[in-house]
């Protein structure tokens, strides 16, 4: 099955898998094997178009209608939003009435929502059970707003495999990735809670640009290694960028990897998405400690890759992400061997405040020494923007997501070394 995904201890769809990197490898826990959301009848949210051919087939539309009624349904699923069967005013009554017979429009469940001081909101969503052992794994969505564009950052796996020394997901153990849909829903459930569908009031809670779109941007760069679930986040952007539906431009999609290198020149071919880089360092010692993949590709190569990247121009340039570590990684000399490095790369340098999480090793460099770094990145020709702390107060700001399923994890096990059974830790976990 092409989309059949499992909870393993390496990447799960099609890319060369990092061997063993020492010590950042987790175990398996769930295999997923639903194309789709929903229970027993499924939900057409999330589906690709061929995939909803095939649905339409197999419910026994004839071969004649199917291309006409699939782009009938992706309109009112992806342009419009829609909820339910009867509000697809140009198709028939009793082709509606077969379509809510055998499907539905669900969503996965939204579990929470935080709003924050600054305007940033993190919606808890859990995703529907795979089988009897799964409760339905939890994932975090953050919607930035601005004055003129709203971004959303987007999960495309429940936690991370790797483990580089700053990020909190990198601590969550449970590791699974996405499907297509799971990825796409972050978008359609965004659009819900924002009233971001033609048609349809805005929000009055919180924040939203003053922009035609309150979601006009995609990061990926919320829980997970995209690269490591590349064809499901393929599939997942195309849903997103198709110019009938979503509508969101490539060019305002953005992939943040941590240098899966060999996955870089796919990427840029069969997604052709705009690249971020997390960096982090500028000497392989320290990037071997704080971003464990470099053990495996190390900055050379990473560099590389990025010259190579299809369709890297001036107009067109690499983001390269590096986070604000007190005296770990900001003196002015690693400011001037970033600039020597990047040299011939057309790139901009994004400097993150290091963000806290409980337990986390590191503080954030002064705001001083954020922007002598800045000047002397500047000053060589490059774009530096320091990114703004946002949602911090909801801990929904970069490198602090991590599922509630984690928390549910050490609760099962506590309660299970006590005897009460798994029931209990559910009806538990859901008032905590
Ligand atoms: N796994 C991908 C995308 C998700 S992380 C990647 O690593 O690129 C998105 C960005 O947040 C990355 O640049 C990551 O290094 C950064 N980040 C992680 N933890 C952080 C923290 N605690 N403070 C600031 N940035 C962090
Ligand atoms: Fe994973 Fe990215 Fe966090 Fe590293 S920074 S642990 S790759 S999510």
């Amino acid at each position: 099955m092409p989309h059949s995904t499992l909870i393993e201890d390496k990447p799960v769809s099609s890319p060369p898998v990092p061997g063993a990197f020492d010590g950042i490898e987790k175990s398996a826990e769930i295999a997923v094997e639903n194309l789709h959301l929903g229970g027993e009848r499924p939900s057409l949210v999330g589906l690709t178009r061929s995939l909803l051919a095939e649905k339409l087939k197999d419910i026994g539309v004839p071969e004649r209608e199917i291309r006409m009624r699939a782009s009938q349904l992706w309109h009112w699923i992806y342009h419009r939003g829609a909820q339910d069967f009867d509000a697809m005013l140009n198709v028939s009554k009793t082709m509606r009435t077969t379509l809510a017979e055998h499907f539905t429009l669900a969503r996965p469940e939204i579990v929470s929502e935080q709003i924050s001081i600054d305007g940033t909101r993190k919606w808890l969503i859990r995703m529907p059970s795979h089988g009897k052992h799964d409760r339905g794994a939890e994932i975090e969505t953050v919607y930035i707003p601005e004055s003129s564009r709203g971004t959303l950052c987007i999960s495309s796996q429940v936690g991370c495999t790797l483990t580089c020394s700053f990020c909190h997901t990198g601590t969550q153990k449970l590791v699974r990735n996405l499907t297509t849909a799971e990825i796409i829903a972050q978008l359609i459930i965004a659009r819900d809670q924002l009233g971001d569908w033609p048609g349809m009031t805005r929000s009055a809670s919180g924040i939203t640009p003053n922009a035609e779109r309150a979601v006009s941007n995609i990061v990926l760069m919320g829980m997970g290694e995209p690269l490591f679930n590349f064809d499901n986040v393929r599939d997942a952007m195309g849903i997103a960028s198709d110019g009938e539906g979503l509508s969101i431009s490539r060019r305002r999609i953005t992939l943040s990897t941590s240098g899966v290198v060999p996955m870089i020149p796919r990427a840029g071919e069969e997604i052709g998405s705009m690249l971020a880089i997390s960096l982090h360092a500028v000497r392989d010692d320290l990037r071997n400690e704080l971003v464990p993949i470099n053990k495996k590709y190390p900055i050379a190569d990473l560099l590389d890759a990025c010259r190579a990247y299809p369709g890297v121009s001036n107009a067109r340039r690499i983001t390269f992400e590096y986070v604000m570590l007190d005296g770990v990684n900001d003196s002015l000399a690693d400011a001037r061997e970033l600039v020597r490095l990047l040299k011939g790369i057309p790139a901009k340098i994004n400097l993150i405040p290091f963000n806290p999480w409980p337990g986390s090793k590191y503080t954030c460099s002064d705001w001083g020494r954020i922007e002598q770094f800045s000047d002397v990145v500047f000053n060589a020709g490059y774009a530096s923007p320091v990114r703004t702390p946002r949602g911090r107060d909801i801990l929904a700001a970069c490198g602090q997501l991590k599922s509630e399923t984690e928390k549910l994890r050490a609760r099962t096990r506590l309660m299970l070394d006590s005897g009460i059974g798994a029931e209990g830790v559910y009806a538990l976990s859901d008032d905590d």
